[in-house]
């Protein structure tokens, strides 16, 4: 695996394989890996020739000074990581790499609202940073496949979005949520739970399961308030529990409003916050 700091560098490298034939997979991450990375990076060796890892803790996506300067960095065992997972190329760039114009440069597009729920309402300007950073990324590494979590469900909905609007010729592949044992989903942040706190934490992916079984013999209405009360039981304290239109992010009142309805929430854990969703419908 190389392991590339510089932009230009990594332009070359990528340039030289492209001409060569190869099919170039992305998967953009801020480190601290876990399984949940892997399986993209597996999915990206599944699909492409060449996977192209980057790891950059992005400052403009956090509105939280204390989350970004708490976020694990853990370099070295991740690089280790791809090596085993059969990443070809890591990509960790500094943040004048990233902004070289400065970190208000860059891509701003109207997301139709998509960024105004949910994260966006709680995370101010969380979007318009990743849509700045996201952007950049494909700009410099121009893959054939992105590879984003579902996890991140208003994320990857979000950069589809992008992808459309711009016309960018990039498939996204969406892969599953890799959970715990116990049902907590993987994240990078979970380190920073005590293992009561982590066990505990089942009751987010209870509660989104419930929700679902629930769907058709209850009220929105009622699932979302039990599920608030679920999720704000101490240690715990619920931000939302939303159920939404997968395709607008909108609050669905009925289940017939729509073919595709996810259920997102967040939670706080302590001073760490977790999200979670579960799609609760689909056509396919
Ligand atoms: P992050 O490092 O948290 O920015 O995540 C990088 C990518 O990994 C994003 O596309 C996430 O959605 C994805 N990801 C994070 N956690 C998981 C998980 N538990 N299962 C699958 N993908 C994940």
């Amino acid at each position: 695996m190389q392991i590339i700091h510089d932009v230009p560098q990594l332009q070359s490298v990528i340039a030289k394989l492209k001409s060569q034939g190869k099919s170039i997979g992305f998967v953009p991450t801020m480190g601290a890996l876990h399984s949940g990375h892997i399986s993209l990076i597996n999915q990206a060796a599944e699909n492409c020739d060449i996977v192209v890892c980057s790891i950059f803790v992005n400052p403009t996506q956090f509105d939280n000074k204390d989350d970004l300067t708490k976020y694990p960095r853990t370099l070295d065992t991740d690089a280790q990581l791809l090596v085993k997972n059969g990443t070809h190329i890591l990509f960790a760039p500094g943040v004048d790499d990233i902004y070289p114009d400065g970190m208000d440069a860059g891509m701003k597009i109207d997301l139709n609202g998509l960024d105004k729920v949910m994260e966006g309402e709680f995370r101010e300007g969380h979007f318009d940073g990743v849509v700045q950073v996201v952007h950049r990324l494909l700009d410099i590494v121009k893959p054939d496949e992105l590879f984003m979590g579902q996890k991140d469900f208003q994320q990857f909905t979000i950069i589809q979005y992008m992808i459309d609007l711009l016309e960018m010729p990039i498939k996204l592949v969406v892969c599953p949520i890799m959970r715990e044992d116990h049902g907590l989903a993987m994240s990078s942040r979970n380190v920073r739970l005590s293992p009561e706190m982590r066990e505990k934490a089942a009751i987010l992916y209870k509660t989104l399961k419930s929700a679902k079984r629930n769907l058709k013999k209850k009220p929105v209405s009622e699932i979302i308030e039990k599920s608030m009360k679920k999720l704000s039981k101490p240690p715990f304290k619920a931000e939302y529990f939303k159920i939404v239109n997968g395709h607008t992010l909108r609050d669905i009142k009925s289940i017939e409003e729509s073919d595709y309805i996810v259920a997102c929430l967040a939670v706080w854990a302590g001073d760490v916050r977790l999200i979670d969703n579960m799609i609760l419908k689909t056509k396919k």
